[in-house]
């Protein structure tokens, strides 16, 4: 029978897409070999509400941390495993100047849920290079995406909805059914969708073994280190490439890593694994959803750049309310309206 959705791609959209659409009553089709490279999986897991140098509340924070709180808590008791570990974000300060940036932060009373903690700290210096301290970040966490991943895809394979195929775009434009593509970067690069303003960038991370460093908390300098799920394991990246000729690991930025690790950690570290991904990342930083206005039986759900862990549930629910009750979706990241500008003669 046919399903109401197919969804191509098992990634953190084509997942928590296809779980908002199941709460909702319809029926799913899930394609995903599996093989493909996934951003998902090369992801650390991170949602981090306050980013970039000059610490600024992420886009629509206040709305996603407690749409994702919620959607991971359920997602967990449904699948009787830890999907998500609230964990704060210790970022290490490199100057007067960002001591200074930061302190003012703290005084603006919309920034006071992530930033109640107004202590300058002082991270272990037998681990850690801190000669200006450290500041603590409230209400983000960790995604376990590697677990996330493997339970999900055997949840839906048990419900009979997973099919391990491909399914391509020019397949999808020859059938009738509703096909929702969540395929990542490949939109970006192939069928009806590449007209949209992607801005592709790829990452490289290492997992990391440290004899003894915190589990209890995500640190942040010259690059983040948090914990991998296993004793003794942790990740670190991930670097940002807008040029690349290869999507495999490449020395050049397993290096780089270990450069920036070097700067941070005063404790020895052993590299036992490096590992690369394509981060779907859009031009004006917001995700791409809904139906593509001359094929509208072909959807999309992507463009989470660097964001997916935060971005997917609060717009998984978005979309999956506007494919169920047709409630509308905001002209800023719908796709009928962009596409329909961007063809217009
Ligand atoms: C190194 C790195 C670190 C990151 N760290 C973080 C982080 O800490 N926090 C955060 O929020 N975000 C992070 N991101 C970004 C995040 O990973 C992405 O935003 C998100 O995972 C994108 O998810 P997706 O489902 O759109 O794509 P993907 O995860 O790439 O999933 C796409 C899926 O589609 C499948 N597929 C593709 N084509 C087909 C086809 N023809 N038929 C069937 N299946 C197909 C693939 O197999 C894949 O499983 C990171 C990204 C990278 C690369």
């Amino acid at each position: 029978m046919t399903p109401d959705i197919t969804i191509v791609g098992q990634g953190i959209c084509g997942s928590l897409l296809s779980w908002a659409l199941i709460q909702r009553g319809l029926s799913v089709r899930v394609y995903d070999t599996g093989s493909h490279l996934s951003a998902t999986a090369a992801a650390s897991g991170l949602l981090n509400p306050i980013t970039g140098k000059r610490y600024v509340k992420s886009w629509m924070v206040d709305d996603l941390i407690p749409t994702a709180e919620k959607v991971y808590a359920d997602l967990g008791q449904a699948l009787s495993i830890q999907v998500y570990t609230p964990m704060p974000i210790y970022k290490l300060l490199g100057s007067i100047r960002e001591q200074n940036d930061w302190s003012a932060r703290t005084t603006d009373s919309t920034y006071q849920q992530y930033l109640s903690d107004t202590t300058l700290h002082k991270l272990n210096e037998d681990w850690l290079i801190n000669d200006f301290g450290a500041f603590a970040i409230q209400g983000g966490g960790i995604v376990h995406t590697p677990s996330f991943l493997s339970r999900y895809r055997e949840y839906l394979r048990d419900k009979g909805m997973l099919y391990e195929e491909s399914l391509t775009q020019e397949e999808a434009l020859q059938r009738k059914d509703r096909i929702i593509f969540c395929d990542g970067y490949r939109s970006a690069r192939e069928g009806i969708f590449t007209t949209l303003p992607w801005q592709i960038v790829k990452g490289e991370y290492l997992l990391i073994r440290i004899k003894e460093f915190y589990d209890d908390r995500i640190v942040g300098g010259d690059t983040t280190i948090s914990p991998a799920g296993q004793p003794g394991l942790w990740y670190a990246g991930a670097t940002y490439q807008w040029h690349y000729e290869t999507i495999a690991p490449t020395a050049q930025y397993r290096d780089e890593v270990i450069e920036s690790l070097h700067q941070m950690l005063r404790v020895p570290f052993e590299v036992v694994h490096h590992g690369a991904g394509v981060r779907p990342s859009t031009r004006y930083r917001r995700p791409f959803l809904g139906f593509h206005p001359q094929h509208p039986h072909i959807g999309i759900f992507n463009g989470m750049g660097t964001k997916g862990m935060s971005l997917a549930p609060y717009w998984s629910e978005r979309l999956a309310a506007h494919i169920a009750d047709g409630t509308p979706l905001p002209d800023e990241v719908d796709v009928t309206r962009q596409l329909s500008v961007s063809t217009a003669p």
